[in-house]
């Protein structure tokens, strides 16, 4: 395997910022800690890896229809779901620093920054709570969704009813989701406010082993399909001590940082808990009747919930390269925040008019960008440094033969095309990619 570039984390961070993919959040005031702010190419890159999710869940399965529900819900779905009681981790505060620190992370008895004396490991619930109306009261607590997926699980038979569906079926929703975090770490690998991409799949129970089967296949392919290499991929089953209360089997597809492997997504079997607590606690049936064979079971749940936040960090620490001349961003073309630079070669013999219609062509298709300014050279080093895949060059034999050069990012390779058939090659290798 090719060796780890070293400092990854500090380059990526500063690319990111200096690039303009992410920044801190309310920088100007000295930052909000956790929180990161998607700047133009960051927010490109973002979209184009969720619009890949949509259309590999909704868009490539009849059985699969979206939803997007409120982030505010009412305060019984999360008493329903368990949050209230054992959403928390255990923490330790430190005597001396006040430093707080998730207690499985210590792993001493002193602390890990001043050496002083920690705590009795507490229980610290990870909802951000607010209010709801103008009073602050204890009746008008509400919390920000900690996770996606119940979202889905309320809405389940309103999906059922107005789509039709018929089980076997999922629900995918894409969107925020909030953690008070004790050690929020890592840039943008794990923060306090960040985005899930949830597909819930209800199934008949019984069938949930093959069901898990099927999506942990599927889900690996997506990682593969961004282009993140093979080999920092892997799966990893939960212990049973470590499954979460209401889970019976758990996998979780992790990626090599350089900080360690650490979880992308977890594909897991709920079983029927979810469904069955919203039954209790709402007093609505939300048990599914089978008419082909006049049997009536609430559905077992398989959940694959996965990090968008944290995918936009594994393509870019994964995609991050050097070489001698140049640093390269070997993002997959298909995520890519801009797909083509599109370059006079110099300023003068009509080249830059020529390069802005093709520009212009370019443009209500795909993410191109125009620039003229530098040597050629440079140019092209900038749209490598953001992964930029191709580059389109304007030069003296563009008005004898109306051909340009394209040129591969990675390779570095130029072929002569002709600009009637650009579009097309774009489409073509973007898609090959
Ligand atoms: P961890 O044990 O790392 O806190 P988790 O097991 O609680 O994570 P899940 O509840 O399974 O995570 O969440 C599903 C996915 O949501 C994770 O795989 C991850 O990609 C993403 N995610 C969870 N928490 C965060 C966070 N604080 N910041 C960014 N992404 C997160």
């Amino acid at each position: 395997m090719a060796e780890r570039v070293p400092d990854l984390m500090d380059k990526v961070v500063s690319l990111c910022k200096r690039r303009g993919f992410v920044f801190q959040s309310s920088e100007i005031y000295g930052g909000l800690n956790s929180c990161w702010d998607y700047g133009p190419l960051g927010v490109e890159l973002k979209r184009n890896i969720q619009q890949l999710w949509w259309r590999s869940m909704v868009g490539e399965h009849d059985n699969i229809v979206g939803l997007d529900a409120s982030i505010l819900m009412h305060p019984m779905v999360w008493k329903a779901s368990g949050h209230v009681d054992s959403f928390a981790d255990l923490m330790v505060d430190c005597k001396n620093c006040k430093g707080r620190f998730r207690a499985d992370e210590v792993g001493t008895d002193n602390c890990p920054e001043c050496g002083g004396e920690l705590t009795k490991p507490r229980h610290f619930n990870l909802m951000f709570k607010t209010h709801i109306g103008p009073l602050e009261e204890e009746e008008s607590t509400i919390f920000l969704r900690p996770e996606t997926a119940q979202g889905i699980y309320v809405n389940y038979l309103n999906v059922l009813h107005a789509t039709r569906q018929k089980i076997p079926f999922g629900i995918a929703q894409a969107g925020k989701a909030f953690r008070n975090e004790i050690t929020p770490s890592n840039f943008i690998f794990r923060t306090r406010e960040f985005e899930q991409m949830e597909m819930q799949f209800f199934v008949r129970p019984g069938t949930e082993g093959e069901w898990l089967e099927r999506w942990k296949e599927e889900r690996w392919e997506f990682y593969i399909r961004l282009g993140i290499r093979r080999e920092r991929l892997r799966f990893r089953e939960h212990a049973p001590g470590e499954l979460t209360f209401y889970a019976k089997q758990a996998y979780d597809i992790e990626y090599e940082f350089p900080f360690g492997w650490k979880e992308l997504e977890g594909i897991h079997n709920r079983t029927d808990f979810d469904l069955k607590r919203h039954t209790q606690y709402s007093g609505k049936d939300l048990s599914y009747f089978d008419e082909t064979t006049r049997e009536r079971f609430i559905p077992y749940i398989i959940e694959t919930s996965a990090g968008l936040t944290r995918t936009v960090l594994t393509v870019l620490v994964d995609g991050y390269d050097e070489e001698p001349e140049r640093v390269v961003l070997r993002l997959d073309p298909k995520v890519a925040p801009i797909k083509a630079g599109v370059f006079p070669l110099v300023k003068r013999d009509g080249m830059p008019e020529r390069a802005r219609e093709i520009y212009q062509m370019l443009k209500p298709h795909f993410n191109v960008f125009y620039d003229e300014g530098g040597s050629i050279g440079r140019r092209y080093r900038r749209m490598d440094e953001i992964g930029t895949p191709f580059g389109i060059t304007v030069d003296s034999q563009t008005a004898k033969d109306g051909t340009v050069t394209l040129r591969d990012r990675d390779s570095m390779e130029q072929t002569r095309v002709k600009i009637d058939e650009l579009k097309g090659e774009l489409a073509k290798r973007i898609d090959n990619a």
